[in-house]
């Protein structure tokens, strides 16, 4: 499905993003596995994509940084000769209510979640505008439409990403590249593994399929947004949770 085509995964060497990379790896493309901690999380994740037989690297940058991008959009070409897909997966969370949320919190949450995504996508827009050919998927969330007590930095870092989708596929049509985002509901991974079994209850409560999401459910939708499959999709958000939102 994917066959020889070249994919950037941010975030990529744990949770939805390894999830996402191992299920393009799957369908035949080649990864870039970004990672900003463990290497050797990120190696592992490397192996697992090299089993599948395809080709990978793990490329450590800080999506908040544009240096640090630039360079890594860089090195994924050098190595590969293009990038045909970008998935703007990593994000972090700095929850408190608004009236104690830190200054810093807001900023980390919104430099990593919102110019993150801004940063990479703007890092392989000009390789992508050359070969006449793209696909952007952003991670966002369901609390980006929903709102969240709690979450101000972060909903509003994912109502942005919804927007700059939205942005950045009415500039980028018609150079032939494709920007859609998932917004997953509530997911097993180590960033929902913080919260409290209370929490998780609360949440099932919400959700009309009434279990939590896995990764893989994330991963099958981006891949199909990657695939041409979606070819006639732009500036689209798909929510992957379980039925919380109906619009
Ligand atoms: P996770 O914490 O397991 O993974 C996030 C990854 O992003 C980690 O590998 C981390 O190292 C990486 N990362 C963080 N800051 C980075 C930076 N500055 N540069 C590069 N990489 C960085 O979380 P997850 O649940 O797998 O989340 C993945 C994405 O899905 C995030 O954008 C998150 O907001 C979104 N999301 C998750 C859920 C959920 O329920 N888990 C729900 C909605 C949206």
């Amino acid at each position: 499905m994917l066959q020889g085509k070249v994919a950037v995964v941010t975030g990529a060497s744990r949770g939805i993003g390894r999830a996402i990379a191992l299920e393009l790896a799957k369908n035949g493309a080649n990864i870039v596995v970004n990672y900003a901690g463990s290497v050797a999380k990120a190696e592992e994740v490397v192996a697992s994509c090299k089993e599948l037989g395809v080709d990978a690297l793990a490329v450590q940058a800080d999506v908040a940084n544009s240096e640090s991008v630039q360079a890594m959009i860089k090195e994924s070409i050098e190595a590969f000769g293009r990038v045909d897909i970008l998935v703007n997966n990593a994000g972090i969370t700095r929850d408190n209510l608004l009236m104690r949320m830190k200054e810093d919190d807001w900023d980390a949450v919104i430099d990593t979640n919102l110019k993150g995504v801004f940063n990479c996508s703007k890092a392989v827009t000009r390789q992508m505008m050359k070969q006449r050919y793209g696909r952007i998927i952003n991670v966002a969330s369901v609390v980006g439409i929903l709102g969240n007590a709690g979450q101000a930095n972060y909903v509003a870092a994912k109502a942005g990403v919804i927007g700059l989708t939205k942005t950045m596929a009415r500039e980028l049509a018609n150079r032939n590249i494709l920007v859609n985002a998932v917004a997953p509901g509530f997911i097993t991974t180590d960033m929902t593994d913080e919260l409290t079994e209370d929490m998780k209850a609360q949440m099932l409560g919400q959700i009309p399929l009434g279990a939590l999401g896995k990764p893989e459910h994330i991963a099958s939708v981006v891949r199909f947004l990657a695939s041409d499959d979606a070819a006639y999709m732009t500036g689209q958000t798909l929510n992957v949770d379980g039925g919380m939102v109906m619009q």
